[in-house]
């Protein structure tokens, strides 16, 4: 627990108790309480760059749609060859808008169909396997 956290939740606590009369146990619990509210409202980590305001949560990536973040235009996905009209490549794209690595670049309906796509040639693939990494699969 940082210090910072403990002397702010101290000097809300010697402001109450100036005001009304509290025991050292209430104190102390209320200084520990404080201190843990404190640290835990300063937990959340802030978006590490400025102008991320511009730039939507959800990266232009929408259920019918995904947005190239360049130019505002939508498509079902982005293609390569569109980022390439940007001078960019999907890697350079993505680490420009803060993008994970993972994420698919096209829209989330068209990333669900590709999903249950890839999970019904796994299950194709696996079909010789033994039943109990199929089972540890599908719990996965
Ligand atoms: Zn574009």
């Amino acid at each position: 627990m940082a210090d910072i956290f403990l002397q702010e939740a101290l000097e809300i606590v010697k402001a109450q108790a100036s005001v009304r009369s509290m025991s050292e146990e209430e104190i102390v619990q209320m200084v520990r309480s404080l201190s843990q509210t404190l640290s835990g409202l300063s937990g959340e980590p802030l978006p590490p760059d400025t102008d991320s305001e511009a730039v939507p949560k959800n990266k232009g990536i929408k259920n019918a749609s995904v947005t190239c973040l360049e130019c505002g235009k939508s498509f079902k996905l982005l293609t390569k060859k569109h980022l390439a009209s940007h001078g960019l490549t999907a890697a350079e794209y993505r680490e420009k808008w803060g993008i994970k690595r993972k994420t698919a670049l096209t829209c989330k309906a068209l990333q669900k169909t590709r999903r249950e796509k890839m999970k019904e040639m796994q299950l194709w693939k696996k079909k010789g396997k033994s039943a109990a990494s199929k089972k540890a699969e599908a719990r996965g």
